[in-house]
């Protein structure tokens, strides 16, 4: 029965009935006429998600790993320089594909538990009066620390530092669930992927394109061939693809993307931040503290909690699986063992992450840590209370 239970991990996400049923269909032909009737309007709807006008959306088979490598190869050469900062697991793991890609990656070092650091990016580029930063990437949420980086505040830098540079953002754990304006800041590429605020099985990277990234892609030299943007538009253009695409996902994206109309993206951006919230609460009250080293960080789709010294985060989420069948995140990197992840990100509501918020207190309460069993859950509902009595007195 436990596979009945949620997932509290950043994801990939639980997948909601509708899509479910949506994915569960039968082969279809990508060359018949009706795959182009679905393929060109997802398209369409998706640029609305990514907060674009002006791009193109781009969707390949794999996952957000298989997006970053798309950025960087469709706009970039061996030995370009760009700009990146470490910040945790994914800005690390962004880092080493672009140093395995050859590129000179000029990385900032940052304490984990800190977010991009716009103003060092504007310093850097601003003394490189020879124009050899290429890039700007960006982790926009950090999953491993739930921090979550402002890119305005990125884009202004470079606008301040007046540089040209393509800025790439990884949007792979936040798109869907908070505000994204690809257009209104300038990010030349969004990463994402199915599984997170889709709520999508995982198996497709999802990304944003600007013009001024299509007009760099035919100078980059970066070998590519799967992931190449050129032989993907050439396709687009008579409705098609130019390998066999996951038919199924793309009918589950056409359904994800329904949904998230029908609730409205407002209203899904709100109800991120209730959630998060919550959490953020719960985790105050048992006295612990989150990795995101200020309340302009937090996340507003993944929090990552410390747990009390002499504690082993890695035993707490065994527990909680081993004896409650719920998944939570686990610490990665340098937070291995110190730290657990709770998702709220994608298909939850109030009532589902107040579960999840009392089985991680009954996992803490068996293992002995210095908590209350309901003051978590009990604050959490308090602010779900309060939220609601606010929305009923605004309605
Ligand atoms: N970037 C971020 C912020 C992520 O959270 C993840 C995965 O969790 C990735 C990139 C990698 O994406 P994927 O696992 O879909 O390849």
């Amino acid at each position: 029965m436990s596979d009945q239970n949620p997932v509290f991990i950043p994801g990939p996400t639980n997948i909601p009935d509708r899509l479910r049923m949506a994915m569960s269909m039968q082969t279809k032909d990508h060359r018949a006429p009706d795959f182009v009737e679905t393929f060109a309007p997802v398209l369409e709807d998706t640029k609305r998600v990514f907060g674009t006008a002006e791009g193109e959306i781009i969707l390949f088979p794999g996952s957000g790993t298989g997006g970053w490598e798309a950025a960087i190869t469709n706009t970039l050469s061996p030995g370009d320089a760009v700009l990146i900062a470490r910040y945790g697991m994914f800005s690390h793991k962004w880092i080493d594909m672009c140093e395995r890609h050859g590129l000179d990656v000029r990385v900032v070092e940052c304490p984990w538990g800190e977010g991009a650091p716009a103003e060092r990016f504007g310093e850097i580029l601003a003394d490189d009066t020879a124009g050899e930063i290429k890039a700007v990437l960006v982790t926009h949420n950090e999953t491993a620390t739930g921090v979550m980086s402002d890119i305005s505040l990125v884009r202004k830098a470079m606008d301040g530092a007046n540089h040209d540079a393509l800025l790439l953002v990884d949007c792979v754990s936040s798109l869907a669930c908070v505000p994204f304006e690809m257009d209104a800041w300038g990010v030349d590429i969004a990463v994402s992927g199915s599984q997170k605020g889709f709520m999508l099985q995982t198996g497709m990277a999802i990304l944003g394109v600007s013009q001024k990234a299509l007009n760099t892609m035919e100078g980059a030299k970066l070998p590519r061939t799967y992931f190449d943007f050129r032989d993907m538009r050439k396709a687009y253009v008579g409705g098609g693809y130019p390998y066999t695409p996951p038919v199924q996902l793309i009918q589950g994206l056409r359904t994800s993307l329904d949904m998230l109309f029908e609730e409205g993206l407002g209203a899904v951006y709100d109800r991120h931040v209730r959630l998060a919230e919550g959490v953020r609460r719960a985790a105050s009250a048992w006295g612990l503290s989150l990795c995101a080293a200020r309340p302009e960080l937090y996340s507003q789709t993944v929090s990552a909690i410390y747990v009390p010294s002499g504690f082993d985060s890695n035993a707490l989420t065994e527990h909680a699986y081993r004896a409650y069948g719920v998944s939570f995140g686990v610490g990665l990197g340098e937070m291995n063992g110190k730290a657990f992840r709770i998702g709220h990100l994608g298909m939850l509501t109030d009532v589902m992450v107040l579960s999840g918020l009392a089985t991680i207190e009954m996992a803490m309460a068996d293992l002995g840590y210095p908590i209350e069993l309901g003051s978590g859950v009990a604050a959490a509902q308090e602010h779900y209370r309060a939220s609601r009595a606010n929305a009923l007195r605004s309605a």
